[in-house]
């Protein structure tokens, strides 16, 4: 009788796993091309031929490496999402540069954990440090994450530790007691992942109390100190923590930072800033005053992934203490891996020369490496081009505000205060219905032109809203889509 399995056990896994400079090499010249975008049409075409020949039943017999790897080239790539095209400025997303780009390929390859004492995990650590150094946030110390919707969700976790320790509960150990109600303070401006968490939290999403803004988009603080003060005299409830905007997705409108870290610190709460999109504005001198005081938050959220263009999949939470991140998200120790050592023996112990267990300081416990990429291009351009990047996309709004206030078709719908320009047409005829001309002259640039910027509303009025964070983008780019606009709303404007 023959032992089972005695013949499939000699067989080889049908995966490759060498041959890696040659299945790379097969996909570079794709690559190269997609990422001169040229002919780009930024919006996909309605009835993709490319779709029947990917959505096919799933193989039983592999068609084997070359095979897939011509796909990826002639197929897959060409029809990738164009969001890193020049003329490309709409949501807040852009497509990686190089440096990050090939660091993601090697974190793929060679730290496909950023767990043990190894190169990853250490360049998780230092990017982490860059970062905050670079934000003026040195004592913030965090976790890289998934993005913006996790890092705020990783530091409003912190701030429910904090919350419920200080009352004798371990809310990550005996989730939250029905008394007193959780509260979360933000503007009605605030990026709607916020109400995302505190439903995941187990605060409920209704516990997310709005705050007036000003004019501008800013949370109005005064309100937020009067409802902070009734709230702290009410046994039934507990303010767990503000949540400031720096940069909020539909204007850039940042939020007093320094007033509502006075306010916070009066009233004895969290301040969280999430600054995943304009976090990185505070390195334009012309707006650093807007961000004085951030610095006494407890915690803040920025997007690597976003204008400094990381490969996505890149969010950072930076909190003043870690220890509570490690109480809020710790896990049980696993018997398979430090659960099982012997006395003495090295665990992934937190202490200076052992290697920082970014797995018990969040959400993921297996995770890609993603300090490395921050590292690779922060190591490339530096700071200086960091900043550099973000003056000149600062500039580019200013530019088409300047554009918008002196053409009399357009208009500006508000003042930019980072990288955020929500302009709009409206002609010189007499024309009532401006927010259905924007539109659809919206969806005509999306069609016919290079220009994808998003639309949003202002005040109730429908706005254009370029968002500058693409390194790629040229001031030709901010230009010709004034341009477009203009030309596009006279036709528009006179053919009804
Ligand atoms: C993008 C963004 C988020 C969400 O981040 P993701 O990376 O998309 O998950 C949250 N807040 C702000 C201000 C953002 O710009």
């Amino acid at each position: 009788m023959s032992e089972p399995h005695s013949d499939v056990v000699a067989t080889p896994d049908a995966a490759e796993t060498g041959r890696i400079e040659a299945a790379v090499g097969a996909l570079l010249p794709a690559l190269e091309r997609f990422n001169r975008f040229e002919g780009a049409d930024p919006a996909a075409p309605e009835r993709p031929t490319w779709a029947p020949h990917l959505d096919r039943p799933l193989p039983q017999e592999g068609r084997g490496l070359d095979a897939v790897v011509a796909d990826l080239a002639d197929v897959v790539v060409p029809h990738g999402l164009r969001n890193g095209a020049p003329g490309f400025s709409g949501w807040v997303t852009t497509a990686p540069t190089t440096a990050g780009l090939v660091a993601a390929v090697a974190a793929t390859s060679a730290g496909s954990q950023r767990y043990w004492l190894q190169a990853f995990n250490l360049l998780e650590e230092v990017a982490l440090r860059w970062v905050a150094d670079l934000l003026g946030l040195g004592d913030h110390r965090g976790v890289f994450t998934g993005g913006g919707s996790s890092a705020n969700l990783v530091a409003l976790g912190a701030a429910r530790q904090r919350a419920y320790e200080r009352l004798g509960v371990d809310p990550s150990a005996d989730g939250l007691p029905a008394m007193p109600r959780p509260l979360l303070y933000a503007s009605e401006e605030v990026h709607h992942v916020v109400m995302r968490a505190a439903g995941v939290l187990g605060f409920g999403r209704r516990a997310v109390v709005p705050i007036a803004t000003d004019r501008a988009g800013r949370i109005d603080v005064a309100a937020l100190a009067a409802r902070l003060g009734a709230d702290r005299a009410d046994a039934e409830v507990v303010p767990v923590a503000v949540v400031a905007s720096a940069g909020t997705v539909n204007t850039g409108a940042v939020d007093p930072l320094g007033a509502l870290a006075d306010v916070a610190a009066q009233h004895d709460v969290w301040l969280h800033v999430d600054g995943a999109y304009g976090g990185f504005g505070c390195l334009d001198p012309e707006v650093a005053l807007l961000f004085e005081g951030w610095e006494r938050a407890d915690s803040v959220a920025v997007d690597p992934h976003k204008w400094m263009a990381a490969p996505l999949g890149c969010g950072v939470t930076l909190v003043r203490d870690r220890s509570l991140l490690a109480r809020a998200f710790t896990l049980e120790p696993a018997t398979y891996v430090e659960g099982s050592l012997r006395p003495g023996e090295a665990a992934s112990t937190w202490d200076d020369l052992g290697p920082v267990p970014y797995h018990h300081l969040g959400v993921d416990q297996s995770a890609p490496s993603r300090g490395v990429t921050v590292w690779a291009i922060l190591g490339e351009i530096g700071a200086a081009g960091m900043r550099d990047r973000v003056i000149r996309h600062h500039g580019f709004a200013r530019r088409l505000a300047n554009r918008a206030r002196s053409d009399p078709r357009l208009e500006l719908v508000v003042e930019p205060v980072l990288s955020i320009c929500c302009f709009r047409y409206r002609g010189t005829g007499t024309r009532a219905d401006l927010d259905d001309l924007n539109a659809a002259i919206v969806a005509r640039l999306h069609r016919t032109t290079p220009y994808v910027p998003s639309t949003t509303v202002v005040a109730g009025a429908l706005a254009i809203r370029p968002c500058y964070i693409n390194p790629r983008t040229r001031i030709e780019d901010v230009d010709g889509l004034a341009d477009a606009v203009c030309a596009i709303g006279d036709e528009l404007a006179t053919a009804s």
